[in-house]
């Protein structure tokens, strides 16, 4: 019960209106779904549905996916069905909960189902990306009680966490999510280098907490002189693996490095961030070439900082990163700050843009990661590709498809009556070859009788071809067209 209590409390204090009862229904039902079931750990196994809902209450999100976290183990360990949870909370929760289930299907078993799995992990997401959300709370969890599960498991979550999850987090900006991700597997996958890197930082954060707690309190002094508003001011440690990887890339010199700790600077508007900026470089002489300003220039997953290293009390040196409570909130759980802002105007919607786009990248580098691992059979993916709708739909098609396979495989009618396409935003000729990750359009033209026959020189899939095909020979023109035109063999779908 306290663990419910907490949870409670977190959701409470984010937001005063929240849906409790509904809350503790969920809890309730699947308290008594799992009644009788334990953990590896042999805990009741409902202490694990809690812990990941109290993960994402703190993240800050609302409660249906709350529920959701919930419920996410019901359909698959218990008798309960999607039925009986759809009935009790909805096609929102449901979906959710059908998501997270058909995520838990899959497993990292050798390479070439490890290429099946990032497909399937990628079109869950593409569909609601709230499932994979809740997956990496529930990932967490299960890693923080990995000690309990035989060896080869415990290999098994540690491995993919660090190869598929953490990068997926990366990528969305989860930027603490990643960090906790990377940190308990790597504690599994290598713990030799995870202990003298984890004493690297606490003999780091000794040596310097005294001069940061001074640098840190004239700073405090000269900002308030200046009337810039602190909402906080902490150190921040490096995450271990994070240090780990950085450590190697600078020949494993920890002097070379400034970030260890950091000064953690948030100020309420955009303005103080750079005001404050300019204190602290009044205050102490910066470092040449190490003031970063990622507010102005975002990192590609939308991190926003400033950032700028210092000498400060007795000429030590350190970092600051400069912010608002917006910016960090972003930095810390990236997409899934999405949702705690309710915002439905304008900016959101860009934001829904940003994240179909960001979908793509992502996408476009898994699939380079792919191809970069060594001894992979990866016929299954050379020979697809996937592309997007502009609201972020995948349709999967054969290698050298193009937007007239793209818009028969969305509807007969879309390509029936297609009349041109946008491909990335940019006008394009039909006949182009898409390539994975691009996003595209198709241009209606409703009054249009029909499919052109001249496509089936460039269609590639059967679908396409089958469907041009039946409509030319309607059409004389057509009949007469497609007797000149050389046929293609088909490639099989
Ligand atoms: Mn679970």
């Amino acid at each position: 019960m306290p663990r419910l209590e907490k949870l409670l409390t977190t959701l409470k204090k984010n937001d005063p209106q929240a849906d409790l009862d509904m809350v503790r229904l969920a809890f309730e039902f699947a308290d008594k779904a799992h009644e009788g079931q334990k953990r590896a750990s042999d805990e009741p196994y409902i202490n694990h549905c809690v812990a990941t809902a109290q993960t994402l209450a703190e993240m800050k999100l609302d409660v249906p996916i709350i529920v959701a976290a919930l419920l996410h183990d019901v359909p698959e360990d218990t008798a309960v069905t999607m039925a009986e949870i759809e009935k009790n909370f909805g096609a929102d929760v449901a979906q959710m909960v059908a998501g997270i289930t058909k995520l838990g299907k899959i497993k990292y078993r050798g390479m070439e189902r490890y290429i099946e799995n990032l497909r399937k992990m990628f079109v869950a997401m593409a569909q609601d990306i709230r499932v994979i959300v809740i997956k990496f709370a529930d990932r967490l969890h299960n890693l923080q009680t990995l000690g309990a599960l035989p060896e080869e498991k415990r290999r098994r979550i540690a491995m993919e966490s660090m190869e598929i999850f953490a990068p997926l987090a990366g990528r969305l900006g989860m930027g603490e999510i990643k960090g906790q991700l990377e940190d308990l597997a790597f504690k599994y996958l290598n713990p030799k280098e995870y202990e003298s890197t984890a004493k690297l930082i606490a003999e780091r954060v000794k040596q310097k907490e005294k001069f940061l707690e001074k640098t840190q309190e004239t700073t405090q002094k000269e900002l308030k002189t200046a009337n810039i508003k602190i909402l906080s001011f902490h150190g921040r440690v490096k995450h271990v693996y994070s240090l780990y990887r950085k450590l190697v890339r600078y020949d494993n010199d920890p002097t070379k490095i400034y970030d260890v700790v950091a000064l953690r600077l948030i100020v309420e508007d955009l303005a103080s961030c750079y005001a404050a900026l300019g204190i602290v470089h009044k205050l102490w002489r910066p470092v040449p070439h190490r003031i970063k300003d990622y507010i102005a220039q975002p990192k590609p997953n939308g991190y926003q900082s400033l950032h700028t290293a210092v000498f400060g009390e007795n000429g030590y040196i350190v970092e600051f990163q400069i912010r608002t409570q917006k910016m960090h909130e972003e930095a810390e759980y990236g997409i899934a700050a999405f949702w705690n802002y309710k915002e439905n105007d304008a900016k959101s919607m860009n934001k829904q843009l940003a994240w179909i786009k960001e979908l793509s990248v992502m996408q476009k580098n898994l699939l380079t990661k792919i191809k970069d691992l060594e001894n992979l059979k990866v016929d299954f993916l050379q020979n697809r590709i996937f592309v997007f709708t502009p609201k972020g739909d995948i349709i999967d098609l054969p290698e050298n498809s193009t937007a007239i396979d793209f818009a028969y495989a969305i509807h007969s009618d879309v390509g029936d009556h297609c009349a041109g396409c946008r491909v990335n935003d940019q006008m394009s000729s039909l006949d182009k070859s898409l390539k994975n990750g691009d996003v595209v359009e198709i241009i209606i033209d409703k009054k249009r009788k029909g499919p052109n026959p001249g496509w089936l020189k460039f269609a590639k899939t059967s679908s396409a071809r089958g469907r041009i095909r039946s409509f030319a020979k309607h059409s004389i023109a057509g009949w007469v067209k497609e007797k000149i035109w050389p046929r293609d063999n088909d490639e099989d779908e």
